[in-house]
């Protein structure tokens, strides 16, 4: 009787794990990518070829040029828990915070509310690749746990509508979430948003809200359909 009932325990533990195995892995396609940006936030140094580079072309002709040095860990709807999607990419730059620099990908009218200590957003008045529609491209974690920011004084709290050129400096990467005991991974947050009627962005966290990054780099970046290992974007051209 007592060997049934171990056979049975094991049985149903062995179920549970299984089926465990099964959610996390249907739930979060991203599991294969989480190694890589575990690996490399612990070994960046061992991994050069897998970073890619600030300012550079990842294919010839393409509109946007890499804001960040790093690992494109996170894709544009990826999903970090069951029922979210993620807006954006995260590109980790394998260093403490406030070293990594953060370029703007493409001109445009720099914003930055006067109560963001992380974020930048600038207006594309004419998407590249669908002429007359405005875009925002929005840039975020450039603080400290605590909120020290990392954006340049080029462009304090309160900046509105100043023009910069791609590959401007906008700051450095950071790992500010709004929770001092919880911080994230030192990355950049960078995610493509519509304007609303009135020209206004749209709520950014809202993946209806945002374009799929892809065709403004020339790479698959839509986690639902890119593969685990992410180009390195390093010589495009
Ligand atoms: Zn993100």
């Amino acid at each position: 009787m007592r060997k049934n009932r171990i056979l049975i325990a094991v049985v149903v533990v062995g179920a549970l794990a299984g089926l465990g195995y099964f959610l996390i892995q249907s739930l979060l396609p991203t599991t294969g990518r989480s190694s890589r940006v575990i690996e490399w936030i612990r070994h960046a140094q061992d991994h050069p070829d897998w970073a890619a580079r600030a300012g550079s072309l990842c294919a010839p002709g393409t509109p946007f040029v890499m804001p960040t040095d790093g690992l494109i860990g996170y894709l544009w709807d990826d999903s970090f828990r069951p029922g979210h999607r993620h807006s954006g990419l995260d590109i980790f730059g394998g260093t403490e915070v406030g070293l990594t620099p953060v370029v703007a990908a493409y001109p445009g009218y720099l914003w930055r509310e006067p109560t963001w200590k992380s974020a930048v957003i600038v207006r594309v008045p004419s998407d590249p690749l669908e002429p007359g529609r405005q875009i925002w491209l929005y840039y975020t974690h450039m603080a400290d746990p605590y909120g020290n920011s990392f954006i340049s004084s080029d462009f304090p709290a309160g900046t509105t509508e100043k023009y910069i050129e791609a590959g401007t400096l906008l700051g450095y990467q950071g790992n500010y979430t709004g929770d001092a005991a919880n911080p994230s991974g030192v990355h950049l947050h960078f995610s493509i948003v519509l304007s609303d009627q009135e020209g206004n962005y749209t709520n950014e966290l809202e993946i209806r809200n945002t374009l799929d990054p892809s065709p403004y780099f020339g790479i698959p970046l839509n986690g639902k359909t890119a593969p685990d290992e992410i180009a390195g974007c390093e010589n495009g051209d």
